[in-house]
């Protein structure tokens, strides 16, 4: 592969995590196979690009007031004549729902391979894999590209974790936007934000997560505690919502929120894959259960056998005496 393109994803005015980890997935690509790193702004306003310049050797921006949002329809349109002259590159883009939007459609437009929510991209032999997961999280699959001269990869968040870089600014390079934004059948009317909770749970450090096993009838009070404690935040699993003992916005899984937290702390939970699905981009998993044969344990950094109700106290004083 001759290039490595990381397209910069941004809302309101902010470029958003994703691309800093696309950025180190790329830096890491660009030095395995040898190519150039660039990254592609599409944004109302170009200044965005003095930060991108700090962390990528090149940045090439089309400027124009349709790239206010990630508007899937000029973004694919745009792409496909500003990438047109490269020869062979790999498109690395965050895995975000804004861009799970487009890719697939990219990808044909560009005639290139996809492979998405990649959590690893490494060069053997001169050629790409990635891997990612399939049946529900249920298998790890390594997947190569034959003969493809493209590939567009898009980068599951926590896998690539970023550092900034001390190299020197990037060149920026402006492009003249290459479609009529008055032909595009598809406009951008307004944002609705989700809807909020007491606490922010995919971008907390530290989670304390309690499952079924705390019992019917917990205090979560303890659990909080801890939490407190940990600096940290309180998560479940989906039976906690399910017997509405915390809102569904602390449920961690497929079907809940997918978090990124430096320490994820298990409590009486299980393991089940659609619980894990929501946890990968987490380094660090210790599990109280107190089944020696819970699923959690063999993908736990640590685990304690025990029941909850005695570990967490203990847990907790001790965490409070260290931090005395
Ligand atoms: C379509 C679909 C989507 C789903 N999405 C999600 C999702 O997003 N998130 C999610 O979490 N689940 C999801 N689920 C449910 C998932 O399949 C599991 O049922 C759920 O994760 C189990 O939760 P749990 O581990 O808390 O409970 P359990 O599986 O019942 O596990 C409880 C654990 O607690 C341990 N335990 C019991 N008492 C104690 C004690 N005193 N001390 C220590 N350990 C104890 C037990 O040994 C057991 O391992 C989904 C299911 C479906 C079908």
């Amino acid at each position: 592969m001759e290039n490595i393109y990381v397209l910069a994803e941004h809302r309101k005015g902010v470029i958003r995590d994703t691309t800093w980890e696309a950025i180190a997935a790329g830096r890491k690509l660009s030095s395995e196979l040898g190519a150039e790193l660039t990254c592609i702004l599409l944004s109302a306003n170009a200044a965005m690009a003095e930060t991108l310049s700090t962390e990528a050797p090149r940045v090439m921006v089309v400027e124009n007031p349709i790239f206010e949002t990630m508007n899937s329809e000029a973004i694919i349109k745009t792409l496909k004549e500003i990438l047109k002259p490269s020869g062979s590159y790999v498109l690395l883009m965050g895995a975000s729902n804004a861009i799970l939007d487009f890719a697939p459609g990219l990808s044909v437009a560009l005639d290139a391979a996809l492979a998405t929510d990649c959590f690893s991209a490494e060069v053997r032999n001169g050629k790409l894999f990635a891997s990612r997961q399939m049946y529900s999280y249920k298998i790890n699959s390594l997947v190569s590209f034959k003969d493809s001269e493209r590939v567009v990869l898009t980068i599951r968040a926590g896998s690539f974790p970023f550092t900034p870089s001390d190299a020197a600014k990037g060149a920026i390079e402006n492009v003249a936007c290459p479609i009529d934004p008055t032909s595009l059948k598809k406009r951008f009317i307004k944002y609705v934000e989700a809807e909020k909770g007491d606490v922010d749970i995919a971008s907390a450090d530290i989670i304390v997560s309690i499952g079924r096993g705390i019992g019917d009838e917990p205090d979560l009070d303890v659990f909080q505690s801890l939490a407190d404690t940990m600096g940290g935040v309180l998560a479940c699993s989906r039976p906690i919502v399910d017997k509405n003992l915390l809102p569904k916005f602390h449920q961690v899984g497929t079907s809940g929120v997918e978090v990124k937290p430096k320490v994820y702390l298990a409590l009486g939970i299980s393991g089940a894959f659609q619980h894990l699905g929501g946890i990968k981009g987490s380094p660090l998993l210790v599990a109280v259960n107190k089944d020696p044969r819970a699923p959690i344990f063999r993908v736990a950094s640590y685990g304690i056998v025990g029941d909850l109700n005695e570990v967490v106290p203990v847990l907790n004083e001790k965490i409070k005496s260290l931090k005395r």
